[in-house]
């Protein structure tokens, strides 16, 4: 099942028809709430059934016809892995954006290093725009990912269970402002800017991504193909993220844990439009603008 959320405040089945909404699935107080989707995702498995009979019995919306929103608007938390590819490794050591440039250390990865956090007051939609803050001289990149979304709460979980704790699959794309000589703000603050976390432009079931050591992630910078990977060039893969996090504290139901970005993270910059695409999980293009605030 793929979901999506659309204005105004609906949730939404796509099929190859268009947009069921079934927002109706969803029993008050939460269905007129922003967590209406954290509670579909708790609740899936008593849902599904009136879930699965509105998207039959409802007439299909067009997709082009409506403001796609960010599948998950409030998770609790966004958790980030940071250096979880090889390839995206080797080229911020070698361009001299890593922390440590040129260390001949072991480069750190999640299981070393563990996480970061992405405030969840930075996510924005399929429908919105990336924002730059004005700040002259200073580089923002793009980091496309795939992100985890959290099903049933994980506390302390095995790898090898960690997998059943996932409800689907969505796309994010890690907006980044970088260190340079002078500044080295922290990276929470730094990926956390308004708009620098775009999410979408659907939710998948797991079921529908099998393997998520396979899933292929492309982005474009205007028509410059500029990432071009896989899940399969991850480090630390999927279930060990989780159960690694879920060592610190409690996930959620709803909550995002992306994955890491494939090497080709480039610069963006205001006249741009960056295009996301994951398999199953669908393609949205953000334009990039100046921040007007
Ligand atoms: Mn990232």
């Amino acid at each position: 099942m793929r979901f999506v959320r659309f204005d105004p405040d609906r949730i939404g089945v796509l099929d190859e028809a268009g947009i069921h909404d079934v927002t109706a699935a969803v029993p008050e107080p939460w269905r007129s709430s922003r967590y209406a989707m954290n509670h579909l995702v708790e609740r899936f498995d008593s849902l599904r059934p009136q879930i699965e009979r509105l998207a039959a019995d409802s007439q299909a919306i067009p997709v082009h016809s409506v403001r796609l929103r960010p599948p998950v608007p409030v998770p609790l938390q966004v958790l980030a892995a940071p250096n979880n590819n090889r390839a995206h490794t080797a080229e911020m050591r070698s361009s001299g954006l890593a922390v440590s440039p040129g260390s001949k250390d072991a480069p750190p990865t999640p299981r070393s290093i563990g996480w970061f956090l992405k405030a969840p007051g930075s996510i924005v939609g399929p429908g919105d725009a990336i924002e730059l803050p004005d700040m002259p001289g200073r580089r923002f990149d793009h980091e496309g990912e795939l992100a985890v979304v959290i099903g049933r709460a994980a506390r302390n979980v095995a790898e090898a269970d960690a997998l059943s704790h996932v409800f689907g699959y969505t796309g994010l794309i890690d907006v980044t402002l970088r260190t340079d000589g002078e500044h080295r703000e922290e990276r929470p603050m730094r990926k956390s800017y308004h708009s620098f976390t775009p999410v979408g432009p659907t939710l998948v079931t797991a079921d529908e991504l099998p393997d998520p050591a396979a899933v292929g992630i492309r982005l474009w910078n205007n028509e410059e193909l500029r990432q071009d990977g896989s899940t399969g060039d991850l480090i630390v893969g999927v279930a060990e993220l989780i159960s690694l996090a879920s060592r610190v504290l409690t996930l959620q139901p709803g909550d995002l844990y992306t994955t890491g970005s494939p090497a080709g993270v480039g610069p963006i910059r205001p006249g741009d439009a960056v295009t996301l695409e994951i398999d199953r999980v669908g393609r949205m293009t953000l334009p990039v603008r100046t921040r007007d605030w």
